[in-house]
């Protein structure tokens, strides 16, 4: 497949890479072209020096890019963006995939514009994304949903669709709501065994394999026992995930008390330095 991949940052560098490796004619778009520059050093593929010149003649165009307005950028030309967006160049019958976290109305909009499009925010993280292991969650028409899935086979290890477009996004923003508290309650045990003044790490060995385990137990707390926070998910990116989560549970009337909470604690995270830390650095607020 001829497939046009625009973002190029943690997520979207591997991602295009795995779909080079999987044989397709891949053309890329980086606002930094020094990031596009390394990865066509590194992979077989194309530079475009514009979205619209990426998506020109594409089967499939993928953007893994930052916010909303991030998306728009691309895809719709708008703001500074020199040379045009996606849909300025993209053949009618093309795929769109947009696996950047966004809100579902953007979603919405995006398949307004041009039908032949998933929402597909993914989950996994940056080592999900190098070792080809992402889930992907999507929304969109069955004949669309088909066609993404031969293109995310590349880089994801299971793909759902939820429903109709839109709906892969609210299907992330659960799993947001999800780690947020399981993260905060995680902070809040190993606080705990601390005052108490056991042994944190026997702590967790033993509760790990019963009824409190998690991904965020297995993969963060001996990091946050260590004090360890610079990688990982940034609270910036989280902040901007919990922001669309609130702002749809205002729209729908759903009612989010410990999210909302947990959102002011990544707040004061923010307001000390802390953006570019992993979520797991609530631990720091308990001192
Ligand atoms: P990132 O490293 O900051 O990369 C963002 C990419 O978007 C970069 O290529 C950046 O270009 C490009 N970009 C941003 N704004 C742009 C604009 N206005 N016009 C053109 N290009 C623009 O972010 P990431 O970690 O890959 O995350 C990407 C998305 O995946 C986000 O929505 C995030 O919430 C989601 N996500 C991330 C993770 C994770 O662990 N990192 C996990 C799951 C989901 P430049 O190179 O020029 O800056």
């Amino acid at each position: 497949m001829r497939i046009a991949f625009i973002g190029l940052g943690v997520m979207g560098y591997p991602m295009a890479g795995h779909l080079a490796t999987a044989g397709h004619d891949v053309t890329v778009y980086n606002r930094t072209r020094a990031k596009s520059a390394q990865w066509s050093r590194e992979h077989a593929g194309v530079v475009a020096d514009t979205p619209a010149a990426a998506a020109r003649d594409a089967d499939a165009v993928c953007t893994m890019v930052g916010d909303d307005a991030d998306v728009r950028a691309v895809v719709f030309g708008e703001g500074a963006l020199e040379g045009g967006g996606v849909l300025s160049s993209l053949r009618a019958d093309a795929l769109l995939i947009d696996h950047t976290t966004t809100s579902a109305t953007l979603a919405r909009d995006l398949a307004e514009a041009h039908p032949h499009f998933v929402d597909a925010p993914v989950s996994g993280g940056q080592a999900g994304a190098q070792n080809g292991a992402l889930t992907i969650m999507c929304g969109g028409d069955e004949t669309s949903y088909a066609r993404a899935v031969a293109v995310m086979n590349a880089y994801a290890k299971a793909t759902t669709r939820i429903g109709p477009v839109g709906h892969g996004q609210l299907a992330k923003m659960c799993n947001q709501i999800c780690i947020a508290g399981i993260v905060e309650g995680l902070a809040e045990a190993l606080h705990f065994a601390d005052r108490a003044g056991i042994d944190p790490e026997a702590v967790i060995a033993a509760i790990s394999q019963g009824a409190a385990g998690s991904w965020q137990m297995t993969n963060r707390a001996a990091t946050m026992i260590e004090g360890r926070y610079d990688f990982g998910f940034a609270v910036d990116w989280m902040r901007k995930d919990l922001g669309h989560t609130l702002s749809e549970a205002r729209r729908t009337g759903a009612r989010l008390p410990l999210t909302a909470l947990v959102d002011q604690l990544y707040a004061q995270v923010q307001a000390e330095g802390g953006g570019r830390l992993d979520t797991s650095s609530l631990r720091m607020l308990l001192t």
